[in-house]
């Protein structure tokens, strides 16, 4: 029998399913709207929907091409591309009265332009609605397709965010249908065609990687002038999901967050619940200041 480790302490939810918690949840289907909270089943969601009244929404539909082993969104072929997505996500950026915020999407390797054209727009639109609002976008790797990483860079948000999630070696295994350098190249090619646009990405740990390799990992990242750098816990959504080889503790995630601003990060978020975009608000900031 396969053994499963033990959650530790640190790692419970507290569940809040207030008024901010309702209203998004209905706002969200009512717009036909989809977020990486609900759809990864991120763990932070009664925080950051209930406490902060904030989400990460996920453009160009829930249905991803590809089938990481570490997620739980849905795997399969995408849904026909809904033009109108970019003016309901900057209604509802308004709506939410959002100082920052996130945009995911899944990969669409079927679109020609894997769906940049979009994404763009959305950049756009909420840019109209809310001018005074940062965007944050946290792209698949478009293939490595340069012409369409400009499309989207070239509408300027923000915050360009794209997660090298594991270490070299474990790449093939955790999301097969990338590439780590391809992702290494990605961002350092953001970095080229807009110096100005801090990066970030983040490192998932938990998956069997050793201490050296996020060593590596971290200089990798570095030597493509990632800017920010954001370390959580793996946590296993379902049983058909990679499984957890090692929980860290806090003081461990402390110790990798001290090393990664030595190493010369401008700001390292590192915590058993770390996401890539929880508490993102803060780390704009951050990356502004430094
Ligand atoms: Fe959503 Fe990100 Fe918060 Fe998770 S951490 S609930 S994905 S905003
Ligand atoms: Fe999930 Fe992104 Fe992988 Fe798709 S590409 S399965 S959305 S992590």
């Amino acid at each position: 029998r396969e053994e499963i480790l033990r959650k530790p302490e640190w790692l419970k939810i507290k569940l809040n399913t207030n008024k901010n918690y309702t209203d998004l949840k209905k706002m969200m289907r009512a717009e036909n709207l989809h977020t990486v909270c609900e759809e990864a089943r991120c763990p932070n969601i009664h925080e950051c929907w209930a406490d902060r009244r904030t989400a990460t929404f996920m453009i160009l539909g829930s249905v991803c091409t590809r089938a990481c082993r570490f997620c739980a969104i849905k795997t399969g072929l995408p849904s026909e591309v809904d033009w109108d997505e970019p003016r309901r996500i900057a209604e509802s950026v308004k709506k939410m009265n959002l100082k920052h915020v996130v945009i995911t999407t899944v990969a669409r390797d079927d679109l020609r332009d894997g769906g940049a054209s979009v994404y763009a727009e959305t950049i756009k639109r909420v840019r109209e609605e809310n001018p005074y609002t940062t965007v944050e976008v946290l792209p698949f790797d478009f293939n490595g397709n340069k012409e369409n990483i400009k499309l989207l860079m070239d509408a300027k948000p923000d915050i360009l965010n794209h997660n090298i999630e594991t270490v070299e070696r474990l790449t093939p295994r955790v999301r097969a249908k990338a590439k780590y350098d391809r992702s290494l190249e990605m961002l350092r090619y953001c970095k080229e065609l807009y110096p100005d646009i801090p990066t970030k990405s983040s490192i998932m740990i938990g998956l069997g990687e050793t201490e050296e390799e996020i060593l590596q990992t971290m200089d990798d990242l570095l030597e493509n002038q990632v800017d920010i750098l954001t370390i959580g816990q793996y946590l296993q959504p379902t049983r058909k999901h990679i499984k957890v080889e090692k929980y860290y503790s806090p003081l461990e995630f402390g110790k990798l967050r001290k090393i990664a601003m030595e190493k010369g990060f401008k700001h390292c978020q590192a915590g058993p619940m770390v996401r890539s975009s929880y508490h993102a608000d803060e780390q704009v900031n951050a990356a502004a200041r430094a």
